[in-house]
């Protein structure tokens, strides 16, 4: 069974940079046996509805600004997955998918993609998340999503669990904040034991995780990679950039 995997992306700038992080992506994507392809939910596609991207050539989206210029030139050209994209509105059934030819890959997908399969082989299918929905709803599509596991599909959320840029500082050597290191210190002793109905009750958990959750999106995809999977995950690395965003990754076999 392909694992599900999610990411916490960071900063756009960690599609260039040399970091633990990005060391354990790589190394996770080497490992891995090459999916049939990669259903991708991303923090930036947060919508009020639930849309499944259908084109058999994604776009590379830079969507972000004040970025170095070398971050617009990077094109991340894998293609499409088009029967994929019908798998996953059957499956949804009786959620209302819509069939969407005008998204892309948005950064929270390409960014760390393009550590894990540098090569751009692998087609990507991204799901936007539904801004109307509580966290059972994410949990409850994560579920049953969870079969395309058994047929090759890489369930790949990518967000943020510890995801303040207010309280972000840029600079080389910003320490994490006191209840960033807390946060990410919990969320990691959560997603090691196996912990989904505290990870799925958002509003329970606590002062200093809830801090680092101004707003769900960053957090959210994390919920449909509970859903999809059963046990205990696996840290594949954190770290908190900034002073207030964690990088925070986790593998499921299970
Ligand atoms: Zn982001």
């Amino acid at each position: 069974m392909t694992p599900a995997v999610f990411f916490g992306h960071g900063s756009p700038l960690n599609a260039v940079r040399d970091n633990a992080c990005t060391r354990a992506w790589q190394a996770f994507g080497r490992a891995l046996a090459p999916p049939r392809a990669v259903l991708c939910i991303s923090a930036h596609w947060y919508l009020r509805s639930t849309r499944v991207t259908a084109m058999t050539a994604p776009r590379t989206i830079h969507d972000f600004s004040g970025f170095p210029p070398e971050l617009y030139r990077i094109e991340y050209p894998a293609p499409g997955a088009p029967d994929l994209a019908a798998r996953v509105q059957e499956l949804l059934v009786p959620v209302a998918v819509t069939v969407d030819e005008a998204w892309g890959l948005d950064h929270g997908c390409w960014s760390v993609l393009r550590h894990v399969f540098p090569r751009a082989d692998i087609p990507v299918v991204q799901l936007s998340i539904d801004a109307t929905q509580p966290p059972a709803f994410h949990y409850a599509l994560g579920r049953r999503l969870a079969p395309l596991r058994h047929s090759g599909i890489l369930l790949a959320g990518s967000g943020g669990l510890v995801h303040h840029l207010g309280r972000f500082r840029s600079g080389d050597h910003v320490p994490a904040q006191d209840w960033a290191r807390r946060a990410e210190q919990r969320l990691a002793e959560l997603l090691t034991s196996a912990a989904r109905d505290e990870l799925v009750n958002v509003a329970g958990l606590g002062e200093d995780i809830l801090e680092g959750i101004p707003t769900p999106d960053h957090y959210l995809p994390l919920l449909y990679i509970l859903g999809a999977s059963e046990g205990n995950g696996q840290v594949l690395c954190r770290g908190i950039e900034g002073g207030s965003i964690s990088l925070l990754s986790a593998r499921f076999d299970g």
